[in-house]
């Protein structure tokens, strides 16, 4: 039996296809190789050493000499500082400049030890990163829109193998943010509440999907998961920007989002992954409607020509299982159920 199931806070449809069920277990990744990987690659541009190979430090944390964290310009930006994003039309078609901002967060000097095993201590300090650029780059009056997410592994993009992330300052807001941002929009004056607040009780009260729940932060599975294992990590109390953020509440972010990546790592055999945070075009920054989130979207699935064309992604894991297993609930070889309700 198939079952279509809608994100109620992005108006995604996703299909359950359980007749083409897989056990965790077979999607699980040999990734021996990364945990063969040296602490130290001479060749690599992000390790100790080597600081002369990127472009220069934006800033960086140190402890004594060296460095723990360390944010540098993208050495092949997709957007360059420099320049006003003017709109120019020519006839019937639109351009404007490329400018913005394209940083990399250099997240250990450790050259193979990803988030989800590095010491809550580090994660920490990656989030404190990610929070002390956010708030620098929303002063550029030309950004709109800051996007931080991180690609690991090859099939999620990644050329580097060093773990780091990246942070893009757009001077728009894109066409598909503009459209979750509108559903959400629309579920605020529909039903006078903020759809993720709402959507965390449920998960709450279901128990089911949940995963991780700290004082501050809950992760699950979302009811319609777009890929298996596709995992939120949402903060409990309402806000509409990840740039409003304290540094006690960035600590507890940086503590569930190691539980959830060390989970991911441990049960899933470090798969590939795209973590992204989403959060509000900072005009919007202390709306009631949006509430800003962490999304990781393991890549044990390809998608393929049904969802580029469709937009509805076809995921074989029910996502009631799929967090039982993260959980350590489930035996790794236990068949798949139908459990659809
Ligand atoms: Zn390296
Ligand atoms: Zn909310």
């Amino acid at each position: 039996m198939s079952e279509l199931r809608q994100n109620r806070a992005t108006k995604e449809w996703i299909i359950i296809a359980s007749e083409r069920a897989k056990r965790p277990h077979d999607l699980k990744k040999k990734r021996e190789e990364r945990e063969k990987l040296p602490q130290l690659e001479p060749s690599c541009p992000f390790c100790p050493g080597n600081e002369k190979m990127t472009p220069g430090a934006i800033w960086s944390k140190k402890k004594g000499k060296k460095w723990v964290v360390r944010v540098v310009f993208n050495k092949f930006p997709a957007l360059i500082p420099e320049g006003e994003p003017e709109r120019q039309t020519r006839g019937f078609f639109l351009k404007m400049n490329g400018v913005g901002r394209h940083e990399v967060v250099i997240e250990t000097p450790l050259h193979n030890r990803s988030l989800g095993v590095l010491p809550s201590a580090q994660v920490e300090e990656v989030c404190l990163a990610f929070r002390k650029r956010f708030l620098d780059l929303k002063r550029d009056k030309r950004v709109k829109m800051i996007l931080i997410f991180r690609n690991h592994g090859e099939s999620a993009g990644t050329s580097l193998v060093h773990p780091h992330s990246q942070i893009i300052a757009l001077p728009l807001i894109p066409s598909r943010i503009r459209h979750h941002l509108e559903e959400a929009m629309r579920y605020y004056d529909d039903h006078g509440s903020c759809v993720f607040c709402d959507m965390i009780k449920e998960e709450l009260s279901a128990k089911k999907r949940v995963i991780y729940h700290n004082d501050g932060f809950v992760g699950f599975h979302p009811f319609a998961s777009r890929t298996p294992f596709e995992t939120w990590i949402v903060p409990q109390k309402h806000d509409a920007s990840f740039g409003n953020i304290n540094i006690a509440f960035c600590k507890k972010m940086a503590r569930a989002l190691k539980s959830v990546l060390e989970k991911i790592h441990i049960r899933l055999g470090d798969p590939d992954y795209n973590l992204i945070i989403r959060t509000s075009p900072l005009k919007d920054r202390e709306e009631d409607y949006y509430h800003w989130h962490i999304q990781i979207l393991p890549r044990l699935t390809t998608p393929a020509g049904f969802e580029l064309g469709s937009g509805i992604y076809i995921t074989t894991i029910v996502p009631e299982y799929s967090a039982e297993y993260i959980k350590g609930h489930l035996p790794r070889t236990k068949r798949v159920k139908n459990k659809m309700n």
